[in-house]
């Protein structure tokens, strides 16, 4: 959910698990349901097995219970003929338990756990076998009467059985995919900005990955090299491209004299009057228009922007581990030549030659619409 399109794979679990509670109560005569019911028994609701697991050790069933409160959330009971669904404790009509809307109707009641064909009956008119313990007092038969003309438009359909239906999908049928997504929604994930941007260019997946990393602040720049182990680096401040201030990731990705050189030269190029904002993730999310608005130029200047910053950390990681050093002209030909070769394999620069693509970016965006 943070950019690289992977879930949280604990939730994915737990959405997997959930498949087991769906299938318990639709799979009476497997021999697996028989097992699991003789140990840990029914739940009081008659479609689940028992939730409570009270040993220590670890048993599989332990961590599919641990999924049933999120689970009972989104399940719904369908009513048909009423035997397999309890009238007051289980949640079929309206927006709660009846028993939660009509507490003080609950309180008087003589049986409990009664279904819903005990009390309504099966067929039509319904029959109304309300047990209570004493008379009712005025308010108790208002609330009653409330109950009564509440439930007048119950459909029950003696001829098929009570069925569970999964209330995230249309069908009706549980789905790993939208339990996931449900259990995803709980915590607020991190909002990347410039997601779209990055993940949908046509760069190599290392460029991209770089780049996300770089906008997370996740790359090891002296600054993070500094922080984590002091007293390691002999120039803790020491930019190698600029040879001078410290390096950050905004000092060697945007504001070092030779990295704004090269987005200079790369916005002058498109012919683009920029002022360099305050920092990469602003530079990132301001959607700058390099390019013409056409699919190439968009796919252009989004390779252009990535390439740039791939080979800015490129040129720092050559001078340091290999003492190899070029000069800015040479990096930005690299540039030109990486981002035109990679441009050049996409769906929208197909019949372009490279070396056309390469000298000439504005006339070949322009080309075709
Ligand atoms: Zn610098």
């Amino acid at each position: 959910m943070g950019g690289l399109g992977f879930g949280k794979t604990s939730m994915r679990n737990s959405a997997l698990l959930g498949k087991w509670l769906w299938r318990f109560p639709r799979k009476t005569s497997g021999l697996w349901h028989k097992v699991i019911a003789s140990i840990y028994g029914t739940h009081p609701n008659g479609w689940d097995a028992n939730m409570v697991v009270r040993w220590s050790h670890r048993c599989p069933w332990k961590a599919i219970a641990q999924v049933f409160q999120e689970f009972s959330l989104f399940v719904r009971l369908v009513v048909s003929n009423g035997e397999r669904i309890r009238f007051w404790e289980d949640f079929w009509w309206g927006n709660q338990t009846l028993c939660s809307q009509f507490a003080d109707l609950y309180r008087v009641i003589f049986v409990k756990n009664l279904t819903v064909s005990n009390v309504l009956g099966n067929s039509l008119p319904l029959s109304w076998n309300f047990n209570f313990r004493r008379n009712l007092t005025y308010s108790e038969i208002d609330l009653l009467q409330r109950l009564m003309s509440s439930l007048n438009s119950v459909l029950l359909s003696p001829s098929s059985s009570d069925s569970r239906a999964w209330s995230l999908s249309s069908s009706g049928s549980f789905s790993v995919k939208f339990f996931f997504f449900a259990l995803s929604k709980v915590p607020n994930p991190l909002m990347f900005l410039p997601a779209k941007f990055l993940w949908s260019s046509k760069v190599p997946s290392k460029v991209k990955a770089l780049t996300w990393l770089v906008a997370h602040g996740k790359v090891n720049t002296n600054d993070k090299l500094q922080l984590r182990r002091p007293y390691k680096a002999l120039y803790p401040q020491w930019c190698i491209l600029c040879k001078g201030n410290g390096e950050s990731i905004d000092h060697l990705f945007l504001h070092c004299p030779v990295t704004i050189g090269l987005w200079h030269r790369l916005f002058n190029l498109v012919g683009v009057i920029w002022v360099p904002p305050r920092s990469l993730e602003d530079m990132l999310v301001i959607s700058f228009k390099g390019l013409e608005n056409s699919l190439r130029g968009k796919t252009l200047w989004q390779i252009a922007c990535l390439t740039l910053i791939w080979m800015v950390w490129q040129e720092r990681n050559n001078r340091i581990f290999e003492d190899k050093g070029r000069t800015e002209e040479m990096v930005w030909d690299l540039i030109r030549f990486y981002s035109s070769l990679w441009a050049s394999c996409t769906e929208a620069f197909r019949g372009v030659p490279l070396s056309i693509l390469q000298l000439n970016w504005i006339g070949a965006c322009i080309s075709r619409v």
